[in-house]
């Protein structure tokens, strides 16, 4: 297939452009992207253009990456596919070598790269609460607050300090603490708990931790009973400070995520 090379991108970032059977795909150096899916992007409003928009997640790629260390990322064997589909939060998500991005997202302007190429990265479908705890704790440590998801914006541990003021679920919580999620709120209580862990233990160990798929016991890995781990972790959001906006904005913020907690959500 004849291939077109054109150098778009500045600095380090090359771009090609190649013609292919199903519309014009662009890579960039870890990424490629059908141009024909960013149709959908509504273009008064998205300023930037494709080529910026994968050099943008290029340098996600690669600072995440230092960030994980090599020891148990799973480096994608060749480029991941970006596809952009229509709708919002629900319809983003990650399957094997793609990233799926609802355009209403980044038509709001928000990126969710970080979470999704985390999850390509490093998933831990056996204990769900420990994959998406670190998916959107990587999104809060590289996501420029411009670009946060709305309800993510803000400590995280105050988020959850406001949650408990109107739902304390100590089941709920033993089941995060134990890898599972039950409704939207455990995705809040994961970061919570995920981000804890890195600050107390260090990514490393997390991540040596989640590696072990529920079979290594917390207290093989952080020297730390589970027991032990769980009743820190609370004893500690409950000294953070509420986030204001959560505490001023609960009703509709609770009503926005109960439509999302009838049944286990997969999004984001
Ligand atoms: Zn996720």
């Amino acid at each position: 297939m004849r291939k077109l090379k054109m150098i778009l991108a500045s600095t380090t970032m090359f771009v090609s452009l190649s013609m292919q059977a199903y519309g014009q795909v662009i890579e960039s150096k870890y990424f490629e992207l059908d141009l024909s899916q960013w149709e959908l992007v509504d273009s008064t409003r998205v300023l930037y253009t494709p080529t910026e928009f994968l050099s943008e997640a290029d340098t996600y790629f690669e600072n995440i990456v230092e960030y994980l260390g090599s020891s148990y990322i799973n480096k994608p064997l060749k480029k991941i596919v970006i596809r952009i589909v229509p709708g919002g939060l629900g319809a983003s998500g990650n399957f094997r070598n793609s990233i799926y991005i609802g355009v209403d997202l980044l038509n709001e302007g928000y990126s969710i790269i970080p979470h999704e190429l985390t999850h390509a990265l490093i998933y831990y479908d056996s204990i769900p609460s420990y994959g998406e705890g670190l998916a959107c704790s990587i999104q809060d440590m590289f996501v420029i607050p411009e670009k946060q998801l709305w309800y993510q914006r803000g400590s995280i541990h105050g988020i959850v300090r406001v949650i408990w003021e109107h739902s304390f679920d100590l089941s709920r919580l033993q089941l995060v603490v134990d890898g599972y999620q039950d409704s939207m709120w455990s995705f809040f209580e994961s970061q919570s708990l995920v981000q804890y862990l890195i600050d107390r233990f260090g990514i490393y160990l997390v991540l040596k931790y989640c590696d072990g798929a529920g079979y290594k016991t917390h207290y093989d890995v952080f020297g730390v009973a589970k027991e032990e781990i769980m009743s820190d972790w609370i004893e500690f959001v409950k000294k953070s400070e509420m986030e204001v906006e959560w505490m001023e904005r609960w009703d509709s913020f609770n009503s926005y995520f109960s439509k999302a907690n009838k049944k286990y959500y997969l999004a984001p």
